[in-house]
């Protein structure tokens, strides 16, 4: 498994992965359902949770694809069958490239390399399917997921992925925020988007505008709180104002690692466009 199943609040259960410290969220239901969100990364790991999760008696409804990044559609035994919901549209050409990601990856690869026997996940084959919603009131942006185990908000947006979503679990103030408010990752956009700063300030001001979050779970990294919800939302904001303003010099705590400058590089030549 990536790690073990943490309880980060009732009935939300987090593995954090040796590579990327992805995570893998299980949202489970008042009745024994559960949501598998994003589970990842090796095939080990993503075998060992589906197991875990059916020693624990839940039964998963649903694995939950939060964005189209390789890393975040993923399959393994116990899943495969179950059906896929995600708020992206599979291209045609999406599983040849999300394998070559997959392959060329270099933190997969070195992971793989120190660890005999391990590999990347299987990619998901099968289209995705949007998730059934219902039309009950949320927040401005956000909308119920049609699921009788427990009451889940979804907000899709473009923000670091065309029809990324993020969940917010209410009854415990949980919000599995995918691929943004990270602290160990700096705000990375979708640089084929017309306006990809808009649409990431955009999406933050959403999920500001949230007022009972207690618990944030970033795709990767650290889960936090309330008050370092309100840190990474600043720190995000900060990075995207300097990038604006001051291109590739602009600095980040998070800017630690040679990929990450590299994409922090890409991403201001890419809006200086
Ligand atoms: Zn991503």
């Amino acid at each position: 498994m990536p790690g073990p199943l943490v309880e980060v609040a009732d009935g939300i259960h987090v593995a954090t992965s040796a590579v990327y410290a992805t995570t893998s969220s299980v949202v489970v239901g008042g009745d024994g359902s559960c949501l598998l969100v994003d589970p990842s990364v090796t095939a080990r790991e993503v075998a060992e949770l589906s197991s875990a999760v059916r020693d624990r008696g839940w039964s998963p409804l649903a694995v939950w694809s939060t964005h189209d990044h390789w890393d975040h559609a993923l399959d393994g035994p116990g899943l495969r069958d179950l059906p896929r919901w995600a708020a992206w549209v599979q291209r045609p050409s999406w599983v040849s490239a999300a394998r070559a990601d997959r392959d060329g990856d270099e933190e997969l690869a070195s992971y793989v390399r120190t660890h005999p026997g391990e590999r990347g996940a299987d990619l998901v084959d099968a289209p995705p399917a949007p998730p059934p919603l219902t039309d009950a009131a949320g927040p401005p942006g956000w909308v119920g997921v049609d699921w009788a185990g427990r009451r889940v908000l979804v907000l899709v947006h473009d923000a670091h992925a065309v029809g990324h979503s993020a969940l917010h679990v209410p009854d415990v103030g949980a919000l599995l925020a995918g691929d943004l408010l990270s602290d160990v990752e700096i705000p990375l956009l979708d640089t084929d988007a017309t306006d990809p700063v808009g649409d990431y300030l955009a999406t933050l001001d959403r999920i500001a505008a949230l007022d009972d979050v207690r618990v944030v779970v970033p795709g990767h990294g650290a889960v936090g709180d309330a008050a370092e919800l309100a840190r990474r939302l600043a720190a995000d904001r900060r990075y995207l104002e300097r990038l604006v303003s001051e291109g590739a010099t602009a600095q980040d705590p998070r800017l630690t690692t040679p990929w990450l400058v590299h994409a922090h590089h890409q991403q201001a030549a890419a809006i200086a466009r």
